[in-house]
């Protein structure tokens, strides 16, 4: 058997408003394994938010585990944190925070320099990934020179250009007129099954959902998978 690509154990977070603790998850227990393509469908409120960052290691669980791979993250310090979210998960938000002042490409060679990859195997890796995202003719746009289309792809390029084991996308293509959502999405899908990378999508579009490989949502503060 394979090792999930994320693992959430038991993972519980409430929030203190004022006089008021709102308990957002209570027990979530869920595995993601690589090549699959999860779609997380809740009401707005019920917690998609706080789940995406404590898989993508941006918040703390107040109890309970996150596994990236065969890593447990608990006990991690800030600065094992923060490597593990660089190289193993990549991000992708309903807006696509590329750069404007850099091209396509140079957005894409920026978290691998990061990374400590050289220029020339970058710039091989960005080429190599645009150009399988179908942006091999935009490599030296700006995003302001691209569609909202194209600039999704480049976001998508950027997230996975460190090639992490997980990828988590909050509305990818919430921003995008449905034709142009069906074409970056069928690119995203492409790129999962390619590449054996485990996606968890939040998303609101019950169509696109269909299409991914499993439902889940929010229930009482716990992921069920979805009627
Ligand atoms: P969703 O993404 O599904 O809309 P969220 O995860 O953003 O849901 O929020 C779930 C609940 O937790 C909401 O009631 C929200 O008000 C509350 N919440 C989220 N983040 C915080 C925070 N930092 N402090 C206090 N309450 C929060």
């Amino acid at each position: 058997m394979t090792v999930p690509a994320l693992q959430l154990a038991n993972v519980s977070r409430a929030y203190r408003q004022g006089e008021n603790t709102i308990t957002v998850l209570a027990g979530v227990d869920l595995e993601i394994r690589p090549g699959e393509m999860v779609a997380l469908v809740a009401p707005s409120g019920a917690g998609k938010s706080t789940l995406l960052h404590i898989a993508g290691l941006l918040e703390s669980p107040d109890s309970g585990e996150v596994f990236i791979g065969e890593t447990a993250t608990h006990d991690l310090d800030d600065g094992a944190r923060t490597r593990l979210r660089r190289t193993e998960i990549g991000f992708v938000y309903q807006s696509h925070h590329l750069l404007p002042e850099f091209s396509a490409r140079e957005n894409v060679i920026l978290p691998q320099r990061i990374a400590g990859l050289s220029i020339p195997e970058a710039d091989a890796r960005a080429v190599e990934i645009l150009g399988f995202l179908g942006l091999g003719h935009r490599l030296d746009h700006r995003p302001g020179e691209l569609s909202g289309g194209e600039q999704q792809r480049v976001a998508i390029a950027r997230a996975v250009a460190n090639t992490p084991r997980l990828l988590l996308a909050d509305e990818p293509t919430g921003n995008l007129d449905p034709v142009t959502g069906d074409h970056v999405f069928a690119t995203l899908s492409a790129l999962v099954k390619q590449s054996g990378l485990a996606a968890l999508v939040a998303t609101h579009n019950l169509d696109l959902a269909q299409r991914m490989d499993r439902r889940i949502t929010l229930k009482d503060g716990r992921v069920v998978a979805m009627a």
